[in-house]
């Protein structure tokens, strides 16, 4: 019998598990334009309600993969390593790791999306640095890759369509947030580029899309099943992103801050978390046996400069002015810099960071619609963060904005997101556990 899109729906709706066949017939019937939006928004709706099982949720993932290309990496030498983050409010996680993890040999190739967001995504980041250029062909992909092991490129092939068309769909029919389509929509597009390991940055808190740890912990290991499901070893941290990560929020200001911290002046939480980051992938690239040693590695790399003569490298191969990086001042410059200052005293107790990443967009550091142009010189600069010490008058952010109207708002935002009292009301814990294929381990 022929199988009907009525049937799919009707089926998840009263709870059901679907088979193979009819997850296949949904995803290349909608990535083919057969099967109309209405329909595939209904059956999104009742994935919502009614959930996936695992195996559901692997042939999700299997079918997403199968609707378009596939990166073979075989021609980049050694194990390569990728890593993937759940999305945070100042996470420039990528532009600082992936040189320190290249300066200890390991080669770290990286080709993102796009995407939407409160600040822009690494490419966009990137882009603050003049002519860097994001866009690689394969084979430049490779060679930059071999020669200094390390590229971040964007997708030229056209990876998942599937998951393109079903994002878009989701995000306006109030379906992004169900731990099946989450994890199958991340790991369809990591898994279509052959990496041999993979490090998953899950976000827990106001900023993240999992707002409490269990949820985290269920997407998290939902992502590792699905990597190890495909072969390939994959680990996930749970992290906080409670609190913006670092001090900077927005294109330009989230480079010069990565700069720093690869000269090992960078804020403390964001360099902890790429050495626990960078610790787990020399690990699974072998490169180191144990992850004390990794992250001895890691800091000796900062130490020493490398690490930061790594990022030089890879602006120069991929066609950027390394200037930009030598003086960040050359980075992009916003007109208006305002100062966001205290009227009490106390500590900081909390920030939502999610509040923080919707004051940046205002700014345009992000993107709402796929269209929209992201001013790459705006953002937020914190002065203070969770728990410190605060005296009236004292600065607690800057604002960097070319429109100044909305520098103003943000401004009166920013008083109120910024809570000052007694004592801190967050954790400040940065790493809650790990997921690996053997277990979830709260620390
Ligand atoms: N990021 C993705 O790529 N997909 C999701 O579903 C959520 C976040």
């Amino acid at each position: 019998m022929s199988i009907r899109m009525y049937d799919i729906i009707k089926k998840k709706r009263d709870g059901k598990e679907l088979t193979r066949e009819e997850i296949d017939f949904f995803v290349q019937g909608y990535t083919n334009n057969r099967i109309p939006d209405y329909q595939a928004a209904s059956l999104l709706m009742a994935i919502y309600f009614n959930k996936m099982n695992k195996r559901e949720t692997l042939d999700l993932t299997k079918a997403m993969i199968n609707s378009g290309e596939t990166v073979d990496l075989s021609q980049i030498n050694g194990i390569k390593v990728d890593k993937h983050s759940t999305g945070g409010v100042g996470d420039k996680t990528t532009i600082a790791l992936g040189p320190m993890v290249a300066a200890c040999g390991v080669p770290f190739v990286k080709m993102s999306g796009r995407g939407l967001g409160h600040t822009g995504g690494t490419l966009d980041k990137l882009e603050s640095i003049k002519d860097f250029k994001v866009e690689l062909s394969k084979e430049d992909f490779f060679n930059i890759s071999n020669e200094i092991n390390i590229a971040l490129c964007s997708q030229t092939a056209n990876i998942t369509p599937a998951d393109k068309k079903l994002y878009s769909l989701r995000d306006v029919t109030a379906t992004v947030e169900n731990i099946s389509l989450i994890a199958s929509s991340i790991m369809s597009k990591k898994l279509a580029i052959g990496s041999d390991a993979i490090i998953l940055d899950v976000k827990v808190g106001s900023g993240a899309f999992m707002k409490d740890l269990d949820s985290a912990i269920l997407l998290a290991e939902e992502m590792v099943e699905i990597g190890i499901g495909f072969g390939r070893e994959t680990i996930a941290l749970i992290t906080n992103m409670d609190e913006p990560l670092g001090y900077a929020i927005g294109n330009g200001l989230e480079i010069k801050e990565a700069v720093e911290t690869l000269k090992g002046k960078g804020p403390k939480d964001f360099y902890e978390l790429c050495l626990s980051l960078g610790s787990k992938l020399l690990v699974l690239a072998k490169k180191s046996s144990n992850e004390k040693e990794a992250r001895e590695m890691l800091i000796e790399v900062v130490e020493t400069g490398s690490a930061y003569e790594k990022l030089l490298e890879l602006v120069e191969y991929q066609h950027g002015d390394i200037r930009y990086i030598e003086n960040t001042e050359l980075l992009p410059k916003a007109e208006y810099i305002l100062e966001v200052k205290s009227d009490d005293e106390g500590y900081i107790k909390s920030m939502n960071a999610e509040e923080i990443g919707k004051c940046a967009l205002i700014l345009g550091a992000g993107r709402e619609t796929k269209e929209s142009e992201i001013d790459l010189s705006a953002g937020i600069v914190l002065n203070k963060k969770v728990d410190e010490k605060v005296s009236n008058g004292d600065v607690l952010a800057y604002i960097h904005g070319n429109d100044k109207e909305k520098v103003e708002e943000v401004k009166e935002m920013l008083r109120d997101i910024i809570k000052i009292g007694k004592k801190n009301e967050m954790s400040k814990k940065l790493i809650y556990g790990e997921v690996t294929n053997k277990k979830t381990k709260l620390y």
